[in-house]
């Protein structure tokens, strides 16, 4: 059956192929079957001999039945013949992806899980055999593959794999090297170009600076910013060179936005803040494209170094009273440790009259801030405060325990007002006695007589719990 079909058959068939008529192909060995969308959805079903010709055609319409041939059978035929789906074992990219995916009115997700899944099943094939050509075809192939945005990934982070497993084949890593180096001189494959770069910087410091600015050289390459501004970087990453002297070496580079990022990263370490604000601000953070991200956070930090009041006072603004999330109060005050010492009586006076005051203390306790602590029982004292503090104090100033606790206390009773405020007074005067040396206690009480000795009900109350003392002895 050199012919296998009449003209006008074939015609017709031709005409359904270019419409793309043909869906949901299979292929097993020499058959090929498949569906063909007409006035209605015909089943068609192909057999050909070792030397390719056909030699068993089915259709399942009526013309078919007829005259043994029609438009549906010749359909497949056209397509078989123009995409030489006899001739190709089923492992190219594109045969895969006709097959399972293309070749469907409508593939769904199902068609997608089960392509990449085999896409990936054959890498791993690729890779035990070393057939490092193969995943290259592959990587070639998905650059003109329409694929969904969002599942490309996989097949993207299959082919990474692949390609870093491979390279670690000391058989195969010159040959790949050179592949590499070829291909990011011509800007291609830009999926892979950070992997690649990745690969190459494992070389000795010294190959890897002469590859690289063999690559820098290229205008291809130099078009791409992201990819120019990395290899710079990861050069300069390799300590190679001084910031000094990487400025003055790759000062021709037209795009280096790199030089700017590491200046301005040399100044904030030197705590020049005003500088780094002006390197930046000359720049215009909206010009950098590789490094927009670090920029943007080291012009805040910057800014909030320079201002560390105005910066917590912005973030104490955002917090909930009540139950209020610490976490960025906190992330600001690690960065403004070599300032905090000299803001964070100032800071933590303004976070107390913003958050819930149980809130606020167990913040102070959990930050172990008794300096605050000591801070704040001596402008604002209170046995209540006191019995919350006691504990971090007793931890972290035990020398200035006594002193705090009695000076407390006596400056309690002088403010007390009522028979309430008396009576916490002599509570906290109990609840802390244990605490003091006798002779501490002794003079606690001579000093809080001495301070009030006017109070007449204040003396009568101590005479009571002195002579309750004696008795109890
Ligand atoms: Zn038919």
């Amino acid at each position: 059956m050199d012919k296998p079909f009449s003209y006008l058959v074939y015609q017709k068939g031709l005409r359904f192929y270019q419409q793309s008529k043909v869906f949901n192909l299979s292929k097993n060995l020499n058959t090929i079957e498949a569906y063909v969308n007409d006035d209605q959805i015909y089943h068609v079903k192909l057999v050909f001999n070792s030397n390719k010709q056909l030699t068993i055609k089915k259709c399942n319409c009526r013309l078919a039945k007829n005259i043994h041939e029609c438009g549906h059978m010749a359909a497949l035929y056209v397509k078989v013949k123009q995409e030489s789906l006899l001739e190709q074992k089923v492992d190219t990219l594109r045969d895969l992806y006709v097959l399972m995916i293309s070749s469907k009115p409508k593939p769904n997700i199902y068609d997608y899980v089960n392509f990449e899944k085999r896409f990936l099943d054959n890498l791993q094939v690729f890779q035990k055999e070393k057939e490092f050509e193969k995943v290259q075809t592959y990587l070639e192939e998905l650059e003109k593959l329409t694929y969904p945005v969002n599942r490309r990934n996989y097949l993207v982070q299959g082919i990474t794999r692949a390609i870093s497993e491979l390279y670690h084949d000391p058989t195969l890593q010159d040959q790949m090297s050179k592949w590499i180096i070829h291909s990011l001189s011509l800007n291609r494959f830009q999926d892979f170009q950070m992997t690649f770069l990745d690969l190459l910087s494992e070389k000795d410091t010294d190959d890897f600076v002469i590859i690289a600015d063999s690559l820098l050289a290229n205008p291809s390459l130099r078009e791409n910013e992201s990819l120019c501004n990395k290899l710079l970087l990861m050069i300069y990453q390799k300590g190679v060179f001084s910031l000094e002297e990487f400025k003055k070496k790759y000062q021709r580079m037209s795009q280096c936005e790199v030089i700017v990022y590491l200046t301005a990263l040399e100044l904030l370490e030197q705590r020049s803040y005003s500088k780094v604000i002006e390197l930046i601000s000359n720049y215009h953070i909206s010009h950098f494209c590789y490094f927009k991200k670090e920029i943007e956070k080291i012009y805040k930090k910057a800014k909030n170094m320079q201002n560390p009041r105005e910066y917590m006072h912005e973030i104490i603004k955002k917090l909930y009273w009540h139950i209020p999330d610490m976490t960025a109060f906190k992330e600001a005050k690690n960065q403004l440790s070599d300032v905090w010492q000299s803001i964070k009586f100032d800071v933590y006076d303004e976070l107390s009259e913003k958050i819930r005051g149980n809130d606020f203390l167990e913040f102070i306790l959990n930050e172990n801030e008794w300096e605050y602590a000591l801070y704040d029982l001596e402008t604002n004292g209170s046995i209540s405060r006191l019995m919350v503090y006691d504990r971090m104090l007793l931890k972290y100033c035990p020398e200035l325990y006594s002193f705090i606790v009695s000076d407390v206390i006596a400056q309690s009773f002088t403010n007390a007002y009522c028979d309430r405020d008396y009576q916490y007074c002599f509570h906290g005067l109990d609840r802390f006695r244990g605490k003091l040396t006798q002779d501490e206690f002794d003079y606690l009480i001579y000093y809080i007589r001495k301070i009030n000795q006017n109070n007449e009900y204040l003396i009568r109350e101590l005479d009571e719990m002195e002579a309750t003392d004696e008795l109890s002895h």
